[in-house]
Formats: structure tokens, sequence, C-alpha cells
């Protein structure tokens, strides 16, 4: 085992605070953590490993901030759906999922994190059921993860105990892994869960020292019930419970008017834009740039692959970085640094990890991407600047290595952990057996 692993790259991205771009630069990793990143080359010493990655960019991974791995198991099998409706989340997509079981999420879990670690994430937040079967994967994968355990309880007192105490043995297990963490997952509070779970779910959260993830202002449902119940909107009721004291992850953060973002800014509120999943459910872009203005940390994420219908990050920050400045009619509504942030640093903040991942700097854990700039689609270099590039001139599939936890998932290109051709037999297979129940 070398003592260090030196890489050496002809760009090293660092979105640290002054934005470092190193070229030619090094990261040296020791352990799981980066030991420096600098300008040039670092002295190797006999016992340490010199990685030469010639015209490869380095640049921290990307954070997913929302996200139902297993969903995987019906891509592209909802067209023509809105699944941000009630009526299309329901009627088509709850249709399927009551044929599908734990082991389709043993099956097709491994798939998502293999076009994760292809792509450039390696982080993502989740939110869904049989968690612990996603953990198991997840764990497999190497990538980090932070799980949420979904619960839906549409007003039956039966589920509701069962999803408490179900979410509360995942928090149990996963408590004590820094790589793969436990959240608890409300679908979308009022809508689907009710004031009862609400409270029992806030005590849960705070027992585990957990945040949530949720859906929330999809659609206005949340006000549409709080508004005739309580007399104010649902941000306001939130505040009253006492929710907001607690990390909120919130895809996807459509609906709300300006006195509730400036409520919302006061607390550890994190929408998330998933651009793609509501262009193509027909919804209108979240109001980022007020959010943005109010103080809010609007981070990314690729919502379900079932319509979104990939897990490109850096696809989704050209699709966030276009649908903003249409919806604001304003070239300048986000810059291309600002997207680049946002599915960083800013990601590894909302999942309360920005101490820890985001950007390449001393004492953070080795979390790296590379990618290959004599790719096609990214000259010339001596006009545009790297953030352009990475979020509308390129895709992930520039992406050549990734690293977690200073362990390489993917090396040139070759994933290392998984398996592709086994991930994507199990995916049919789960996918097959799906629809044979649903014809019997
Ligand atoms: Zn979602």
């Amino acid at each position: 085992m070398p003592e260090k692993m030196i890489l050496e790259a002809k760009y090293v991205l660092t979105m640290d605070s002054d934005y470092h771009i190193y070229s030619p630069g090094f990261v040296v990793v020791q352990d799981e953590r980066i030991l420096a990143v600098g300008e040039g080359s670092y002295p190797a010493e006999p016992s340490d490993e010199v990685v030469q990655l010639g015209n490869k960019l380095l640049m921290p991974g990307l954070v997913n901030c929302h996200n139902h791995t297993p969903m995987i198991l019906t891509r592209g099998m909802c067209e023509g759906v809105s699944l941000f409706t009630m009526d299309g989340f329901i009627n088509t997509l709850r249709r399927y999922e009551s044929f599908a079981d734990e082991k389709m999420a043993s099956l097709t879990t491994p798939i998502s994190c293999a076009e994760m670690i292809r792509t450039g994430t390696t982080c993502f937040a989740d939110q869904y059921f049989y968690t612990d079967k996603i953990y198991e994967q997840v764990k497999k994968s190497g990538l980090r993860g932070v799980l949420a355990y979904g619960i839906v309880e549409l007003g039956d007192a039966v589920s509701r105990e069962r999803e408490l105490s179900r979410c509360e043995s995942f928090l149990e297990m996963a408590q004590g892994n820094t790589r793969v963490s436990g959240w608890v997952g409300p679908h979308a509070f009022f809508v689907d869960n009710s004031l009862e779970l609400i409270q029992r779910e806030i005590a849960l959260a705070k027992k585990y020292n957990a945040g949530f993830h949720i859906h929330f202002a999809t659609s206005n449902e949340e006000n549409d019930y709080c508004l005739p119940h309580f007399g104010c909107s649902a941000a306001k009721k939130m505040e009253e419970l006492g929710i907001l004291e607690i990390p909120i992850l919130a895809a996807h953060s459509i609906t709300i008017d300006q006195e509730d973002i400036e409520l919302l800014a006061k607390y550890p509120f994190y929408p998330v834009m998933a651009p793609s999943a509501a262009m193509r459910s027909g919804f209108p872009a979240a109001p980022v740039k007020a959010m943005r203005s109010a103080g809010l940390n609007v981070v990314l994420g690729t919502d379900n692959v079932c319509n979104s219908n990939s897990y490109d990050m850096f696809g989704e920050m050209g699709t966030a970085g276009k649908l903003i400045i249409h919806r604001e009619q304003d070239v300048q509504a986000i810059t291309p640094k600002d997207l680049v942030t946002m599915a960083t640093l800013g990601g590894a903040k909302a999942l309360g990890k920005g101490s820890e991942i985001g950007s390449l700097e001393m004492g953070k854990m080795a979390d790296i991407i590379a990618l290959d700039t004599s790719d096609i689609g990214w000259g010339p270099f001596c006009g545009q600047d790297f953030y352009t590039q990475l979020v509308y001139s390129v895709s992930g599939m520039s992406v050549t290595h990734t690293m977690v936890d200073g362990v390489w998932l993917m090396k040139e290109k070759l994933l290392q952990t998984l398996d592709m051709e086994e991930c994507s037999k199990n995916l049919e297979i789960a996918t097959s057996t799906l629809l044979e129940r649903m014809a019997d």
C-alpha cells in the first residue's frame, strides 16, 4: 500500500473559497482524505504512488440532492403522465410500485449507482422505500449517500405505525456509518403525511440527529390543505410545528411566494431544483433567483429517472441554468460558476457535509472526479472559462475517473466496484418480473 497517492493533471478546479484553479496541478490523497492541493507537481517520495492524469481536469465529485434510486425500474414507462400531480403519482406510479418488492430495490439500486459513478456523482440524497436494501447496495458501490426512509401514510393508522417503526429500525441500523447515513423521508407533509405522523417524525429526526428529505411546494397542495385547516401557509405551519429547526431537503419548492421565501430563509431549509423532472412533468421553474437572493442555498438533483431520465448531473446543471435564465428572461439570472457551486459545495452543505466534501481542500474527504479535456466539446480553451464548459459544453460522459473516500470507483471509464453487465441484466430481470406480475 503506497503511503500517499499523488494525482497530477493539467487542470485542478478546487471550488475552494477563492475558486482556485491550478494548471498544471496536483491533489495528494492519504488514506481517505486530501493531504494537499496545489500548482505544479508535488515532491514524491519512493513510497508514494504517482498517478499521471495528463489532459484531465480534476474537480470535486458532484452531489445529487434528490433521487429515488430504485425507480430506474420504470425508467421511461410513465410517458405522457405528470408525476408531479397526485393523479399521476397515485394512479400511475403507485400502481407500478404496488407490484414491486424489496428484491427489486436490491436488483436496481446497483445500476443507479453505476450510472452516478460513471457521470461523476460521488454523493447523493435518496428518498424511497426498502431503504435497508438500498443501504446495503450503496455501501457495496462505494458511493457516499444520505438515504431517507420514505413515508407515505395517506391517513391510514396501520401504515403510520408500520412505517414509523421501519424508519426507526433503519435509522438505528445506519447509525455510526459516516459514508452512508440515514434520514427521515416524509413524502409530503400535510398531503400524504398527517399532523399526528408529522409530530412523531419530528421526534424521530431529533432522536437520531437526522434531517428531513421531503417533496414540498410542487403544486401548492400543502397550501391548499393548510390555508383552510390552519388559516396560514404550509411554511408558516411548519415553523409553528418546529419542523423548520430540522435540516430539510425540499424538492421541488416551486409554488413558494415571496413571504414564505423570506420565512424559510431563516432556517436550514434547502430547496432542491430538479429541472428535467419538472419540465418533463409540465411544471414551471422554481423561483431560484428569488430564493437565492433571500439567502437560501438552492441545490440540484435529478429526481427519479423514471421521467427525468438521466443521472447526469452535468446535464442537470445545464438544464437548470437554461431554465432559470428562461424563467427570468435575464441572461445573468445565474452564472455557470453558481451552478457548479450548487452541484458541489452547495449540495454538500445542504447534507450537513460542507466541512467534509464539496471542494478539493486539505483535510477534506477525497471525493474527486477527473474529466478528459481532450474529449469532444471542450474547446477552445483560450476564451471560455471552465464553469461554462462544465455546465453548457460537455456532459458526464467526459468523466473518466471517480473516487470516494480515497478509493477509486472508476478508472479510465472502467467501474471498479460494480459490474455494468450484471447491473444491466439485473435491471432487466426486475422490470420484466414487475411487468409479468402486472399482466397476471
Ligand atoms: Zn422526487
